[in-house]
C-alpha cells in the first residue's frame, strides 16, 4: 500500500470533485485541480479533512486573495450545506472513499440542486451527471478514475 496523504478539501469541492472533465479558472488551477482529483480517485484511502475554509485546490486558484479568502463569492455557504448535509461538522477527516460513500447516501436531488444553485459550472451538467453515476455506488464496488475527470465503476 502506498502511502497515506492528508488533504484539506472544502466540503463543497467534494461535489466539484465529481463534475471535474478538465475546466478551471485558469491553467495553474486546473493543473493542481487534476493532480487532486488523480490522487483521490486513485488512492481512496487517502485522509481528507472536510473544512469551510481555503483548501489545497484554492491554493492554486487566482481567486484566492492574499488573506487567503475566496474573492468569488461566498464559497463557506456552500461548505457549511454540504458538511450539514452529510451530518458532520468542519474538520472531521475520513478516507476518500468513504466520503464518497456518505456522498451517495445522503446528498439527494434536492440537496445538490440547493448547494450549487448559482455556480457558473452548473449548467455545463457534469456535476449533475458525476453525482448521478456516484449514487449508484455500492459499498464494495470498484471505482476507477477517467481520463480527463470523471469517475466509472468495474
Ligand atoms: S478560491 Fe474560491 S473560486 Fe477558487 S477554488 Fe477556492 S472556493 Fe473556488
Amino acid at each position: 500500500m502506498g502511502m497515506v496523504l492528508l488533504e484539506i478539501l472544502r466540503a463543497h469541492h467534494l461535489l466539484c470533485l465529481q463534475g471535474f472533465r478538465g475546466l478551471g479558472y485558469s491553467p495553474a488551477f486546473v493543473e493542481n485541480m487534476a493532480a487532486v482529483h488523480r490522487q483521490l480517485f486513485s488512492e481512496q484511502e487517502t485522509l481528507v479533512l472536510l473544512t469551510n475554509g481555503a483548501d489545497v485546490i484554492c491554493a492554486a486558484c487566482p481567486h484566492l486573495d492574499e488573506r487567503g479568502a475566496c474573492a468569488r463569492g461566498a464559497p463557506e455557504t456552500r461548505d457549511d450545506a454540504v458538511l450539514q448535509a452529510l451530518g458532520v461538522q468542519a474538520g472531521r477527516r475520513d478516507t476518500w472513499r468513504a466520503w464518497l460513500d456518505r456522498l451517495a447516501a445522503r446528498l439527494d436531488e434536492a440537496t445538490f440542486e440547493r448547494v450549487c444553485a448559482g455556480c457558473a459550472w452548473l449548467d455545463l451538467g457534469y456535476c449533475r451527471e458525476g453525482l448521478g453515476a456516484l449514487r449508484t455506488l455500492r459499498a464494495g464496488d470498484s471505482l476507477l478514475p477517467l481520463d480527463g475527470g470523471g469517475i466509472r465503476w468495474g
